[in-house]
């Protein structure tokens, strides 16, 4: 139980099994699982979420950047990790002595990372990146038959895999999203005929693995619905996910205030009769964006209640219903469920004008995640 400071993360880790597994079921048992676990695991932890998918039939998992990759491998998982970007030049040295395959889009890292894997006496595998219509990283479509073949020229590289990432994958009918496919497939082809192998072929994203079927190749890259949030409102109905998040806290504070007192920085809310005035320990550096000053609810005694004035950076204010009895030390639910009601990631990005994803990795590590 947390009792250094009254606002903390649940993590349900038995929930992230639950979507993994549910994923793992939708595709070939020859398709490969990665899990994505960048940006430590969408903000759920890294290594409790790779361990929960592992056990649900995940087969290896991606990041963004090297110190990621690095933090799987110092916690002691042997299973292949990749990086969804090529890296700095200065990290090949790196990347060959703790086996993590890169993606590679640049004849320069591709020369760095031969050489590195040449005097390590060994070969680096690497997934070349191709563009096809995402406009990010990668070569472009017409140009990697071209590229992999000058690549094939540089000794101790071991193309593992080639993938593509799409834009529009969570918004069926999107003519962009065909024309990636379109591009990706001849580019792939191309390859072949190039007598160019790549072994792991890969392109779906949450969103496509769950609308688009063809796009599952050798291996599919699931990232927000392993945590149970959905990508899009596309692919509700899709699958039944359990969201593994849930945002609570402890009232700090309890007061009553007259009629026509201001609240919080600004004095932004005013109180039109007597209120009741419950303080809650978490702000906008704990990731509840200032946005949302006068616009979120949370639970509190099992209701709705209105959270009121600006959201300042530790603390903000709730104001509780008349006839309502509330206590110092009351749990306080910004995301999650108490008693029968409860408040999505998607309630409240949609408050905070953004999406679950950046939410859900917003939260600070000041949060202590406890996982059960
Ligand atoms: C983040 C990422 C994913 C996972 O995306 P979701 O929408 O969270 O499933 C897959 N592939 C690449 C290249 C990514 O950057």
């Amino acid at each position: 139980m947390p009792y250094r400071r009254y606002a903390w993360i649940d993590i349900d880790t038995e929930a992230i099994a639950h979507n993994v597994a549910a994923i793992r079921a939708r595709i070939p048992e020859r398709t490969l699982l990665m899990a994505v676990v960048k940006a430590d695991g969408y903000g759920h932890g890294a290594i409790e979420t790779a361990r929960a998918a592992l056990s649900a039939g995940a087969d290896r998992f991606g990041v963004a950047t090297v110190e990621e990759a690095l933090e799987l491998r110092d916690a002691g998982f042997t299973q292949p990790v990749q990086l969804l970007s090529e890296p700095p030049i200065d990290a090949v040295d790196l990347l060959v002595e703790r086996d993590i395959i890169p993606a590679l889009t640049t004849r320069e890292f591709a020369q760095a990372l031969s050489r590195a894997a040449v005097a390590a006496g060994g070969t680096a595998r690497f997934h070349l990146k191709i563009d096809s219509g995402m406009g990010r990283i990668g070569v472009r479509a017409a140009e990697a038959p071209a590229f992999a073949t000058w690549l094939k020229e540089l000794p101790a590289l071991d193309m593992e895999g080639a993938f593509t990432h799409f834009a529009t994958a969570d918004a069926p009918g999107d003519p962009g999203f065909d024309l990636q496919l379109e591009r990706f497939s001849a580019a792939i082809a191309e390859l072949r005929t190039e007598g160019l192998r790549p072994r792991i072929v890969h392109a779906a994203n949450s969103a496509a693995t769950l609308l688009h079927s063809e796009t599952h190749f050798d291996m599919v890259r699931p990232g927000i619905v392993i945590y149970g949030l959905h990508p899009s409102d596309a692919t509700y109905g899709a699958i039944d996910l359990v969201s593994a998040m849930s945002i609570k806290a402890r009232v700090s504070y309890v007061k009553t205030i007259p009629a026509g007192e201001g609240v919080s920085y600004g004095l932004t809310w005013h109180s039109s009769a007597t209120t009741t005035i419950a303080t809650v320990p978490l702000g906008y550096a704990d990731g509840v964006h200032r946005t949302l000053s006068n616009k979120m609810q949370v639970l509190l005694g099992g209701r709705r209640c209105r959270q009121i004035g600006r959201v300042c950076m530790d603390q903000l204010m709730v104001e509780v219903p008349g006839g309502m009895h509330v206590s110092t030390g009351d749990e306080v639910v910004l995301v999650g469920s108490q008693g029968g009601e409860s408040i999505s990631m998607d309630e409240l990005a949609e408050r905070a004008g953004t999406i679950n994803y950046e939410l859900a990795c917003g939260f600070s590590r000041r949060l202590t995640r406890y996982y059960r």
